[in-house]
């Protein structure tokens, strides 16, 4: 991508109705656009970073054998209904809308319901389960408060995923495996060593808790307790002794803490499945109840988390496998490093490496500051002075560690 192209702008303005340094930060890069307080559009490095982490997401899920679809976010009312949570007094944040005719319509805001009345077309047998059917879509929920960008969407993007299986232990090896998964994707995108299984409340159809997955954060919203020695931690909304005894916590090991969730896993036993009516028969021809677990992790949350925790005072600093381009294009000079330039840019590109080319007539010191805001991990600058060395200056954006290097040194770095 050509930047002279792109018809995004940085701004040095900080947005003056944000306080949350993601949204602040990646609204100053061009990445997103605020339409209303936690509804944000995404342009065109903003989607990149966005798709780059729904990648890892899906491959993480299609590892462990989910199979992706995509539900709608218009519902009927009668399946919520069927399990009791069409009423606003069970579920608060619920935005519904009308058809020309009046009927009422709910605006989705988790999949449970039309995830297992559409299973119902095709789950039969025991020879049909077990399953993990996943979706990456847009929620909508009616947040009371949305000032913190990204970390609180009122629509936002999400990944849900749901398993069905014929009996508790099927369910158990499922939901482990899950977990796994999970913690596969937060490994990736960088958070790994700072994002902990944090047992929570259940939800309103168990008695088991939930584990939420909470990433470290001073601008969480969620105070946990962690044990870092077993590397898990605990909600304070459960944090009672007789919880602490049942999860074989002692209260000498933890140390509170702030943290994101950015993903939150639940058993939901057979309650969604027997309410709208999905059974299957086994060996014997007996109907049985299918045991269901869902997991869900936010997508458009974690992007904002990762904005948040891996900036510094200059602008974003993103982990190579979910930013926009590898390489920041930097060309100073005249006909002879812009001829150079481009046919680095070519080279790069050729050779698959995503490059992001500053080929404006600006300052050197705008194109620097702009490399820096937009977070790209690695810049390589083309000058008038170097060609004359036949040499380039690399610029690793995390550390700012600067050297000069030849062509091949460059092309193996890269
Ligand atoms: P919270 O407690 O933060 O409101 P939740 O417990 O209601 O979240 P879940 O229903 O567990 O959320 O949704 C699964 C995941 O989706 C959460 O773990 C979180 O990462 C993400 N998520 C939930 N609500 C939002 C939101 N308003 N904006 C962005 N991401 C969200
Ligand atoms: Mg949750």
């Amino acid at each position: 991508m050509r930047l002279s192209r792109l018809f995004t702008r940085t701004t040095k303005n900080v947005p003056a109705d944000e306080t949350a340094r993601n949204a602040q930060l990646l609204i100053q890069a061009g990445y997103i656009h605020k339409e209303m307080a936690g509804v944000y559009a995404y342009m065109p490095l903003g989607l990149k970073v966005l798709e780059n982490i729904k990648g890892i997401v899906r491959e993480e899920m299609n590892n462990i054998g989910g199979q992706e679809v995509l539900m709608t976010t218009l519902q009927p009312r009668d399946i919520w209904e069927k399990t009791d949570r069409w009423d606003e007094k069970k579920v608060d944040n619920w935005f519904k809308t009308k058809l020309a005719n009046g009927t009422e319509l709910g605006v989705g805001l988790t999949h449970e319901e039309p995830i297992v009345d559409a299973s119902g077309n095709y789950v039969n047998s025991y020879k049909d389960l077990p399953y993990y059917v996943y979706q990456i879509g847009n929620k909508f929920r009616n947040e009371l408060r949305a000032k913190s960008g990204l970390l609180r969407g009122r629509e936002f993007l999400m990944k849900d995923m749901y398993s069905l299986a014929r009996s508790q232990e099927e369910h158990e090896q499922m939901y482990e495996k899950a977990i796994e998964a999970y913690h596969r994707v937060y490994d990736r995108l960088g958070v790994g060593d700072r994002t902990y299984r944090t047992y929570a409340d259940g939800g309103i159809f168990t008695t088991r808790f939930s584990d939420e997955f909470q990433t470290l954060s001073d601008v969480g919203e969620d105070k946990i307790f962690v044990d870092e020695a077993k590397q898990v931690a605990i909600n304070e909304e459960i944090m009672t002794d007789e919880n602490l005894a049942k999860l074989g916590l002692n209260r000498d090991d933890l140390v509170e803490k702030r943290g994101v969730e950015v993903g939150n896993t639940f058993h939901l036993e057979s309650k969604y499945t027997d309410a709208l009516d999905v059974y299957y028969t086994n060996e014997q021809g007996e109907r049985r109840s299918i045991i269901m677990g869902c997991y869900g992790i936010g997508v458009s949350r974690l992007m904002g988390v990762v904005a948040e925790l891996f900036s510094d005072d200059k602008g974003l600093v993103w982990p190579e496998e979910i930013a926009p381009a590898k390489v920041y294009l930097v060309r100073i000079g005249g006909d002879e490093a812009v001829r150079h330039a481009d046919e680095l840019y070519e080279e790069l590109k050729s050779k698959g490496v995503e490059v992001l080319y500053d080929d404006r007539d600006a300052r050197p010191g705008e194109k620097f500051a702009d490399s820096e805001l937009m977070g790209i991990p690695y810049r390589v600058t083309v000058s008038d002075r170097l060609i004359e060395s036949e040499k380039y200056e690399f610029t690793t954006r995390k550390t700012g560690e600067t050297s000069e290097l030849t062509r091949s040194d460059l092309f193996a770095k890269l």
